[in-house]
């Protein structure tokens, strides 16, 4: 099955959930309604970290692996979040590996 998307459709949709690892679901994901969290934006517009709401301009951000909009694309967060969400990811992950 061949999916067309494009560009706009991508980023326009800007419904949160974020990635259980242990679950391996998302769950729904919401972040203050004063917090500034767009999926796309110019690289020095001051932005919110989707996870821990701290400010830091777009083009320091990282791509969260886990909170995502409904096609799958990443909310910025900061450094210290994504650092934290790849750290569990991997955790979380290797036990899986252990148990099968
Ligand atoms: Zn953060």
């Amino acid at each position: 099955m061949v999916v067309a998307l494009n560009r706009e459709a991508l980023f326009s949709d800007t419904t949160m959930r974020k990635w259980d690892y242990a679950k391996h679901a998302y769950e729904p994901y919401a972040v203050p309604a004063e917090w500034h969290c767009p999926l796309l934006t110019d690289l020095w517009v001051v932005v919110n970290c989707a996870s821990c709401g701290t400010t830091q301009e777009y083009g320091r951000c990282y791509t969260s692996p886990t909170i995502h909009n409904g096609y799958g694309l990443g909310f910025g967060v900061c450094r210290e979040c994504y650092e934290l969400d790849r750290s569990e990811g991997i955790t979380t992950n290797n036990k899986v590996k252990e148990v099968m």
